[in-house]
């Protein structure tokens, strides 16, 4: 058993617990990061960091290295339904950075290893607290392949690992969860002709989701109803593959050669969730941990960065002027500003995800002539409910980052 000490332990390198641990080092605060995997490498994550992302990534000072990564950048998106483009989003001075979550995150945790005040164990899987007095202080861990187990006493913990997030679990905390009666089937293909500012095409063999990864490949994902991937899978890798060149001709080519088994597949479910609160004594959800937004709307990692901000504006001041724990009523107060923004997001994105749902069962209740103009006006539809959520994902107050915490 090996004991460590620390001021905070962040539970998972995502985007949410990476930013926040650079921007605690960066801001004097002892922090160690612990995350299950050994690398940062994760599949099928989000790849699109809409406004304000990219402002609040120059801020941190972090915009220059990210940007000489492999990358694109977008200043708008569309959804196309039976052939017909509807905006989905559009920026004037500002644009969207795609780019795999993997460098991105190894940049944020190279930079933050040059602080002293930080601390990242890899390979770790945190799977219980540590209690004083029932206040959480501090986690318990394994770390792999050694089977070594860890205690890191911490003033703070701070949850951010993921949807399926332990800390939550061992806290107990409810999870709220909306189902929208559909799933995605996520795979990726080297890019193929497919433009890059179509994000979502409907047409009469189905709704297809495009995230473009890099200059050399993208993400695409088919919406199905929830419960028919087995029968889809039944149906073969052939059939699969026809109806995904039926909503998009151009990725022929491709699909024939590289989309070969359902190996290269993973199912995700499109739901929105809200854990019931975010604050127990001692610990601090954030990102997804908190959260899910549906990856159709693709805002998770704006939410999951904004959180950082906001965690690293309120607890830093705290953090270093006491040395006790940090007080429920201070990680409320995290919870408080970004809560009413989280559930109109979420609520809007729930809109959107049934809307999707109720268009894969068009065929059901509506003559084939009646599809193109009842697709049409549900992607009028969504591109309003889209741009709507946009307009509330920052909240009244877009957060921005407190350089004045920081020591350097
Ligand atoms: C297919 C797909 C497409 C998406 N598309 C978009 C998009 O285009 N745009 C967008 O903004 N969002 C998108 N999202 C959502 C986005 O990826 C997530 O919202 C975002 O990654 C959440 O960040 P996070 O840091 O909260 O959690 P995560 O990224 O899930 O990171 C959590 C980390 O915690 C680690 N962990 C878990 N349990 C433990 C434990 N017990 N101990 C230690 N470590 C642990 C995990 O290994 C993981 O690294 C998409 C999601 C998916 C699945």
């Amino acid at each position: 058993m090996t004991d460590y000490s620390t001021d905070v332990v962040v539970v998972g390198g995502g985007p949410a617990g990476c930013i926040l641990s650079y921007l605690l080092a960066r801001s004097g605060v002892k922090t160690t990061l612990v995350e299950r995997q050994q690398t940062l490498n994760r599949e099928f994550r989000g790849y699109g960091f809409r406004p304000p992302i990219p402002s609040l990534l120059a801020e941190m000072d972090l915009r220059d290295d990210i940007e000489s990564l492999p990358h694109e950048t977008i200043a708008r998106g569309t959804l196309v339904a039976y052939g017909r483009s509807y905006p989905l989003f559009e920026f004037d001075n500002e644009q969207v950075i795609l780019m795999k979550q993997p460098p991105l995150l190894r940049c944020v945790v190279s930079r933050a290893q040059k602080y002293d005040t930080f601390s990242f164990l890899n390979s770790t899987t945190v799977d219980g607290f540590l209690r004083d007095d029932g206040t959480i202080s501090g986690v318990t861990a394994t770390t792999r392949p050694s089977g070594e187990r860890l205690t890191i006493r911490s003033r703070l913990v701070v949850g951010a690992d993921g949807r399926y997030s332990t800390t939550r679990d061992a806290a107990k905390i409810d999870l709220q969860t909306k189902e929208t009666g559909s799933e995605v089937v996520w795979f990726r293909l080297p890019r193929a002709a497919a433009d890059l500012t179509t994000h979502l095409r409907i047409e009469r063999d189905g709704v297809l989701a495009y995230s473009p990864l890099s200059d050399h490949e993208s993400q695409y994902g088919l919406l199905i109803q929830e419960g028919t991937y087995p029968e889809l899978r039944n149906r073969g890798i052939e059939s699969f593959r026809s109806q995904v060149t039926g909503i998009e001709p151009r990725l022929a080519d491709s699909v024939d050669q590289h989309l070969t088994s359902f190996d290269q597949c993973a199912l995700l479910s499109v739901q929105s969730a809200l854990a019931k609160r975010w604050v127990v004594d001692g610990l601090l959800l954030i990102g997804d941990a908190a959260h899910v937004a549906s990856p159709i709307g693709a805002q998770g990692n704006n939410l999951a960065i904004q959180d950082a901000v906001i965690a690293h504006r309120i607890l830093t001041p705290v953090l270093k002027q006491e040395t006790a724990s940090v007080s429920t009523g201070v990680l409320q107060r995290v919870e408080r500003i970004r809560r009413p923004v989280i559930e109109e997001v979420i609520e809007s994105q729930q809109l959107m995800g049934e809307g999707l749902a109720r268009l894969l069962t068009i065929h059901d209740y509506l003559p084939q002539s009646f599809h193109a103009p009842v697709l049409r006006s549900g992607a009028a539809l969504v591109s309003l409910a889209t741009r709507f959520s946009r307009r509330t994902e920052t909240g009244p107050e877009p957060p921005s980052v407190d350089r004045d915490l920081f020591v350097e």
